[in-house]
């Protein structure tokens, strides 16, 4: 019913109808004004007649009266009288003859002819009493009785006559007026009911057209997957809340959180699930979050929770790590458990951001930092803003650097598990920044990969890697060198030809350089990046997966990809000791490198028992601060040629 009222064709329709009727109401009521006006006009008309005929019948009587009182006295005024009388209804025949209607005209002239008579009657009696013919008198008298009364019979039969037909004429517009009356209170009833029906129809379109609004607003406000805020409603709340905040008050905290190996999830197991894994994502949220906060989705797997009225930033952080916690976990999507993670990152108003715009762009830079350092969350820091204005400014001095050779490599050890001999050596980059002092590559590396710096970076760093380990052949050390090598240079298709040159112009020989890669590089475009590995295979470069275990969880490039070496990451080292799954995880990697063919190394080896630990699940290969820290050239040399070992020095072996 609700349905058929909106349809825009029934509104119209009731309109149009309600428009007829009033119409016809309006036709109704100017009908009814002009027939009673002809009616009255009619019995006007009809009494004016009827007025004519009965002054014709009083002047006739009186005349006959002043006959007869004259006729009684037979005095000169009496005559007078009489003779002045004779012919008085003369007028009235006249206007009746001209005026009356055909009946009446007619009655008129009949009447007329009687009437003439009778006054010539009149006339000759008058004269006949100036004579002695008392006879004469007396017929004339007779007679003049005899057609005064016929004339007072015609005169009164047509006053009745005119009476009846005004009768007829008022009852004919008193039966016009009952139907009129009728046919009024018939429409009045149908437009009344019309008015209520254009009401309804009016009121369930105003509701339809304000719910159609109040959704139209909701889907700009709202992200239509999962249901949730979307940027735009985000951005208005941020602003809100910050035109809220007093000085000195509580503050407001934005969380913005992206999801880990989202796209291999979409890439892999396709959009529905994608799909899926938002909707869980946007619920565990919501669950997480407190009511007041508002939860949005910017799009992609990046999200955001607005915190009003918070105390303090560590209040936010407190709030943002147990929505890391409710977010986090596996989920069952449509028969398979996915695991969710997610990285925070967190800013906070009015302190150090100062603005909704601030907020926001904080906590993305936050994010990022979270991202990079897996730390899962991430509180906005000013000095280490990678994006801010001083980070631009390092580009730039990067870039110059690259140039001038400000780069430094400093190299760690890699050692055989259980003997400590050396087997090679990770150069690290640094750089000797003129004002800064030197610098780590977590506050370069992670910039120069967003831009296009990677590539000058990376070729700099191994041609310096290649040329050191020429200087340490020609010293007679021969320390095989490995070298980090950015997603962007494997998809770069120059880079293999550049290696291998640079290979030639150092002299350095198949199975000296290792390239550690990390799996993001492998899986961004696994069909480039394999085809780069077996080129740089061929020409005798070792191939490693550095970090393994913190980026894609999906392992399929293994089975692909030509690689030498698997570095199990220090995140899995450090917990084979303080965590019970970290053991089992660590057995399971280097199973499967074994399976695969592949030697494992494990980095972040600070401490004897955790060597003794690797040395039982039968890794090959160490590196950590238990037997050194990265360190420059020279040190380097000093430390490799004093480092007591009586393994002599081996290329790794494939
Ligand atoms: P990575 O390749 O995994 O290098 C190992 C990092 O772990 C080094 O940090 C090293 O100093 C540190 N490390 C080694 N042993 C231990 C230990 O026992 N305990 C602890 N806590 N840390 C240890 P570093 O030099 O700061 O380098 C950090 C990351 O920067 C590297 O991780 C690598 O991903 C990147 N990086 C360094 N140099 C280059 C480069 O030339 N090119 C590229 N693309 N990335 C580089
Ligand atoms: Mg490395
Ligand atoms: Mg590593």
């Amino acid at each position: 019913m609700r349905h058929w009222l909106q349809r825009r064709a029934v509104a119209r329709s009731a309109i149009v109808a309600l428009t007829i009727g009033l119409a016809l109401l309006a036709g109704l009521a100017f009908f009814s004004a002009r027939s009673a006006a002809e009616a009255s006009a009619s019995v006007a008309a009809r009494q004016q007649v009827s007025q004519q005929w009965n002054e014709i019948y009083l002047k006739i009587n009186i005349e006959y009266e002043l006959l007869v009182d004259f006729l009684d006295q037979q005095s000169a005024q009496g005559r007078a009288v009489l003779t002045g009388s004779i012919g008085s209804a003369e007028e009235n025949l006249r206007w009746l003859n001209a005026h009356g209607g055909r009946e009446d005209s007619a009655q008129a002239r009949a009447l007329q002819n009687t009437y003439s008579g009778y006054s010539y009657t009149l006339r000759n009696l008058v004269d006949a009493t100036r004579g002695d013919d008392e006879v004469l008198v007396v017929q004339q008298a007779r007679q003049a009785a005899l057609s005064a009364a016929s004339l007072r019979k015609q005169a009164s039969l047509n006053i009745a006559r005119n009476n009846l037909e005004i009768g007829d004429r008022l009852r004919e517009a008193q039966q016009n007026s009952d139907q009129i009356k009728l046919a009024v209170g018939v429409i009045a009833l149908t437009d009344l009911a019309l008015v209520g029906f254009c009401t309804v129809v009016l009121l369930v379109y105003q509701r339809s057209t304000e719910r159609q609004a109040a959704e139209s607003r909701y889907r700009a406000t709202h992200d239509g997957l999962t249901g949730v805020a979307n940027r735009n409603l985000l951005t208005e709340s941020i602003e809100k809340a910050i035109a809220r905040t007093i000085p000195g008050g509580p503050g407001v905290g934005l969380l913005l959180i992206d999801l880990n190996r989202f796209k291999e999830v979409n890439d892999t197991l396709g959009h529905h699930a994608g799909d899926l894994l938002l909707q869980e994502v946007a619920r565990r949220l919501t669950g997480a979050s407190r009511g007041t906060d508002v939860v949005a989705r910017l799009g992609g797997d990046e999200f955001a929770v607005l915190l009003s009225a918070v105390q303090s930033a560590d209040e936010v952080m407190e709030i943002g790590r147990r929505i890391l916690t409710g977010l986090c976990g596996p989920a069952e999507l449509e028969g398979l458990t996915l695991d969710i993670s997610g990285s925070i990152g967190v800013a906070y108003y009015p302190e150090p951001s100062t603005s909704a715009a601030e907020l926001l762009q904080h906590a993305d830079v936050a994010m990022y930092a979270a991202k990079r350092g897996h730390s899962g969350i991430s509180m906005y820091d000013p000095e280490a803003d990678l994006n801010s204005f001083e980070q631009l400014t390092l580009l730039g001095e990067l870039r110059r650097a690259i140039e001038n050779g400000e780069l430094e490599l400093h190299y760690q050890p890699k050692v055989r598990v259980g003997t400590r001999a050396l087997s090679g050596a990770e150069a690290l980059v640094r750089w000797l920044h003129p004002t800064r002092g030197l610098l780590g590559p977590h506050l370069f590396i992670p910039s120069a990969e967003q831009s296009d710096l990677m590539r000058p970076l990376t070729e700099a760093v191994l041609e310096e890697a290649l040329a050191q380990h020429q200087r340490w052949r020609h010293d007679g050390l021969l320390i095989p060198v490995s070298v980090n090598v950015g997603a962007s240079n494997l998809l770069d298709p120059a880079f293999p030809d550049r290696v291998a040159e640079l290979m030639d112009r150092y002299g350095t020989a198949a199975g000296q350089l290792t390239i550690e890669l990390t799996e993001s590089a492998l899986v961004d475009d696994p069909v480039r990046a394999a085809a780069a590995l077996r080129d740089m295979r061929d020409r005798g470069v070792l191939l490693s997966i550095d970090d393994f275990g913190t980026g894609y969880s999906s392992m399929s490039y293994l089975q692909v990809m030509p690689l030498d070496e698997l570095k199990i990451d220090r995140q899995f080292t450090t917990e084979i000791l303080s965590t019970s799954r970290g053991r089992p995880i660590v057995t399971a990697i280097v199973d499967l490198a074994h399976a695969l063919g592949l030697q494992v190394v494990v980095e972040g080896i600070e401490d004897e028992r955790t060597h003794a630990m690797i040395a039982e699940m039968g890794c090959e290969i160490a590196q950590g601060y238990l037997f050194c820290r990265p360190l420059p050239p020279d040190d380097f040399a000093a430390w490799a040629v004093s480092w007591s070992t009586t393994e002599p020095l081996q290329p790794a072996t494939r």
